[in-house]
Formats: C-alpha cells, sequence, structure tokens
C-alpha cells in the first residue's frame, strides 16, 4: 500500500491526490482521503479503482476542504479474505472524546488475529476484515488523554510491520515500526509538511524531500514544526530489501540511495555472478529494467527492448485470480519480434514468484524466434511468504520453495536460470561486504526465510518457521 498526507496547504486533499497517483504503484485496488476544515469537519472519499479516476473529479475534490489531509491506496495481502469491500478501504476513522482521528497504514500486522478476538471479546466492533483496523480500537481503549499518546499504546501492542499516517483536527503524525519495514519519508512543500511512502511523490506537488522517518520514530506535525518521539524500545532496524529490487518506484530514494542506481547495480552484479555468451540483454518490462541495464553494461552485450509493454495495464502480480494472472501476461507484455529473431537472448526480470511471467514470457520468445533464452533474475529465489505487508502466495506456490535453481530451469523450459546471490543483493544496496548473518542489515524473508518479527497469527494457522 502507499500512504500519503499534508498539513498547512490550502485544498490539501489536491495534494494527497497527486502524492497518491504517484504512488498508485503501490495498490490499485482502492483509495481513500480524509480532510479537515473547523466548519465541515472530517470528511471523506473512499473508491475503487485508480486515483485518476476517482479524485481527480472536482465535484468530489470539493467535498474534501481543509488544509489538512491523507490519503491511502490500497493493495490487499496475505491476510484479507475474500474481494475488498468498500469498508476495508482505508483511512479509517476513530470518533474519541479527545476528538477524532484518521489513519492510513502500509504494512501488515501479524498478531492483528489475535488482537481481533481479544478487543471484540472486550466489546469493540469491528467495521472491516482489515488488519489496519485494530489500531483504531486500540487506542479507543487507551486510558491516555492525547491522541499521539493513544496511538503510542496501541502501537506498542501490534507486531509486524507498519508505516502509519494519520490526523487529527490540527496534527498530522507518521510512525514506523521500530525495525522500519516499510518506508516513509518526510517532505517540506510551501508553508506546510507532508509525509509519503516514496520520495517520488513529493516530486510531483513540488515539495522537497527532507528525510526518512526514522525506523521507531513519531513525528507529530502542526503548521508550526515537527516534534519526534521514540515510542518503543530500539532494535537493529530491519528495512524490506525487496523495497529496492521491486516495490518501490526506480525514481524514489531509499536510505539515502537512488533505487534505479541500485536496481543497476544488482544487474552488475547478476553479469559477474552468471555471465553467459549471448547476442541480446532484453528487460522484463518495466520491473527488470534498471537491472537489464546494469547486466548489459557490465557484461558488454548490447541491450535492447526485445519485449514491449502495453502502459495501459498494471501490475500482474496484483491482480488476484490465477486465470487474471495468466491472461495478464499477454494483455501487458508482447514480443519485439524484430530484435528477438535468431538471437541468444539473456532476460532479466526481478523476481521469480509463482513462475508465471516466466514461462510465458520464455514462450512467447521461443515463438517469436529465438534461438536461445537465459533467464537472470535481479533477486534470489524467493522461497518463503512475505507477513509484512507484500502479496506473496503461500509456500506451497512458490516455485523456488519446491524446486531447486535446475529444476525451475527445467519447469520453464529456458536454455539457464540464475539469480543473484544474497549477498550480491546486499552488495547492491551499499552493504559492502555483503550479508552479515549475525545481524542483517534488511529484512529479506522471502529469500532467507529469516523473518525478523515471528509471524504469530500464521504460525497459530499452522505455519512452519
Ligand atoms: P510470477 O509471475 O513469477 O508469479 O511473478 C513474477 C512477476 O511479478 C515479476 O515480473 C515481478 O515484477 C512481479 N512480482 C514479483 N514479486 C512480486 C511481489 O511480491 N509482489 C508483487 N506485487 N509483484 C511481484
Ligand atoms: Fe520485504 Fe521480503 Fe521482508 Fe516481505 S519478507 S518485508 S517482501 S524482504
Ligand atoms: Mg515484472
Amino acid at each position: 500500500c502507499g500512504v500519503f498526507g499534508v498539513v498547512g496547504v490550502t485544498d490539501a486533499a489536491n495534494f494527497v491526490a497527486l502524492g497518491l497517483h504517484a504512488l498508485q504503484h503501490r495498490g490499485q485496488e482502492a483509495g481513500g482521503i480524509v480532510s479537515y476544515q473547523e466548519d465541515s469537519g472530517f470528511t471523506s472519499a473512499r473508491r475503487f479503482g485508480y486515483v485518476r479516476d476517482n479524485f481527480t473529479k472536482a465535484s468530489l475534490m470539493e467535498t474534501l476542504p481543509g488544509a489538512l489531509s491523507i490519503g491511502h491506496v490500497r493493495y490487499s495481502t496475505a491476510g484479507s479474505k475474500g474481494a475488498t469491500q468498500i469498508r476495508d478501504v482505508q483511512p479509517f476513522f476513530g470518533e474519541f472524546s479527545v476528538g477524532g482521528t484518521a489513519i492510513a497504514h502500509n504494512g501488515n500486522i501479524t498478531n492483528a488475529d489475535a488482537l481481533r478476538r481479544e478487543l471484540i471479546d472486550r466489546g469493540s466492533i469491528f467495521q472491516s476484515s482489515s488488519d489496519s483496523e485494530c489500531i483504531i480500537h486500540l487506542m479507543a481503549r487507551s486510558l491516555q488523554r492525547t491522541i499521539p499518546e493513544k496511538m503510542k499504546d496501541a502501537l506498542r501492542r501490534v507486531e509486524g510491520a507498519f508505516s502509519v499516517v494519520a490526523m487529527t483536527r490540527t496534527k498530522l503524525i507518521g510512525v514506523r515500526d521500530p525495525l522500519g519495514v516499510r518506508p516513509l519519508m518526510l517532505g517540506k512543500v510551501a508553508d506546510g509538511w507532508a509525509l509519503s511512502s516514496e520520495t517520488c511523490a513529493f516530486d510531483i506537488i513540488g515539495a522537497e524531500f527532507v528525510r526518512e522517518v526514522a525506523p521507531g520514530e513519531m513525528v507529530v506535525i502542526t503548521e508550526d514544526g515537527v516534534e519526534s518521539f521514540r515510542p518503543f524500545e530500539a532494535q537493529q532496524p530491519r528495512f524490506c530489501i525487496f523495497e529496492h529490487v521491486y516495490f518501490s518506484r526506480p525514481d524514489s530514494i531509499l536510505g539515502g540511495r537512488s533505487v534505479y542506481e541500485t536496481r543497476h547495480a544488482i544487474g552488475v552484479e547478476l553479469a559477474r555472478e552468471a555471465p553467459v555468451e549471448a547476442d541480446l540483454v532484453c528487460p522484463v518490462p518495466d520491473s527488470g529494467t534498471p537491472a537489464a541495464i546494469g547486466y548489459a553494461a557490465e557484461s558488454g552485450i548490447p541491450y535492447g527492448m526485445g519485449i514491449i509493454r502495453n502502459q495501459y495495464m498494471g501490475r500482474t502480480f496484483i491482480e488476484p485470480t490465477e486465470q487474471i494472472r495468466n491472461m495478464g501476461v499477454r494483455l501487458k507484455l508482447n514480443v519485439n519480434r524484430a530484435l528477438i529473431e535468431g538471437k541468444r537472448v539473456i532476460l532479466v526480470d526481478d523476481s521469480v514468484v509463482r513462475g508465471t511471467t516466466s514461462r510465458k514470457i520464455k514462450e512467447m520468445i521461443l515463438d517469436a524466434g529465438a534461438r536461445e533464452v537465459h533467464f537472470r533474475i535481479a533477486s534470489p529465489p524467493t522461497a518463503w511468504p512475505c507477513f509484512y505487508g507484500v502479496d506473496t502466495p503461500e509456500r506451497s506456490k512458490l516455485l523456488a520453495a519446491t524446486m531447486s535453481e535446475e529444476e525451475m530451469r527445467d519447469h520453464l523450459g529456458v536454455d539457464s536460470l540464475r539469480f543473484v546471490s544474497l549477498d550480491g543483493l546486499y552488495r547492491a544496496v551499499g552493504e559492502a561486504k555483503g550479508r552479515d548473518a549475525s545481524c542483517p542489515a534488511y529484512c529479506d524473508a522471502c529469500f532467507s526465510g529469516d523473518y525478523p518479527v515471528e509471524p504469530a497469527d500464521m504460525i497459530e494457522k499452522g505455519f512452519e518457521l
């Protein structure tokens, strides 16, 4: 998901709509915006579909007046059951004796089932099936007298990954979990402030990127400035390494590094670790593009766009059913026959999850007359599900959970298949010595099975580490 908020600008909801549009890659199912102005109080709109199809309508934006506003773009993850209902679309809202609060959450709460049971037993009435709603109910039960204090109380009971953007009548609040699994950025816009999942959303509103909200930090922002708190016990941060590989936009800055540069560096690592003789390096667009450029630069093999992407399709992975995902690949990608015919082709993609994309693409490339197909993947084999907010399927559906690299190569029917090593990936994100197994600098659980937070709900459901 993507979260965004602004305080201290006229018609803040318009800024939020623009920010969410720039974060659309983080969630395409639905979006919501809440704003506050004294005469109208809190107003909100939640819609299915793209930001540009909903939150550009003047008639809708006029219902969201005020200088303080937050928003959310949604993509449903592991915890959610069935199709999204509009009541699952954030921001969520709670009215407390000390005033109202709207909150938008990116990540996944790993003890949400247990919390929900406990809260329901004690009288909470849940409106949605979302894990994020727990935060509102925990706040309601807190005996603290201010909203930031209630929120600290609530979030100390929550486990897992959370980057939260919230608002009261006067304050914009941002919080990151102690491991800092999901990103959250602070920006300055005109006389006001902004919070965003990624820096690319600051560019669109002409905001200046100030700094990251630190892992375990809470910022409370008013028109007068930013206050910082540390409500949690300090821990070694474990930012999601897959944000660098795939999830974030390449024009964003993460950990002080351009995501594009990092992906380019992964391609360079991959070319060093897994060279092969070939005539052409092709990206699987768009997610494989920067790594393919890096691979071509390091190997000296020409780069070309052997696969053309239809820009009007979203991310195929995010489509929930198998059938749509299967069709999705062809709706989205087509082979550029003129470039491919008769060539030995290296295809670079960011990851192999179920193998759906790679299988289809291999068929399309061979149909177009390629002589050889070599897959090079810009992440290690995805062998474990993510419980922190990225929608990977259950373990049995992950190709790498049940097959070795050779078996995957044969299953996909390609001439060769190689993944970047975990150390190579760490070098590419700036850890010169690779992964320090005694104290890893990132979350890499989907590759290593080393979960930095025990996924309590999943273990209860029988998941074995
Ligand atoms: P597969 O087709 O193997 O199931 O998925 C791989 C494709 O989906 C890749 O092209 C990649 O760009 C995209 N993808 C890989 N991992 C993820 C993920 O965890 N979440 C999302 N949303 N997309 C992914
Ligand atoms: Fe990111 Fe993978 Fe960790 Fe999930 S398991 S937070 S995708 S590194
Ligand atoms: Mg892709």
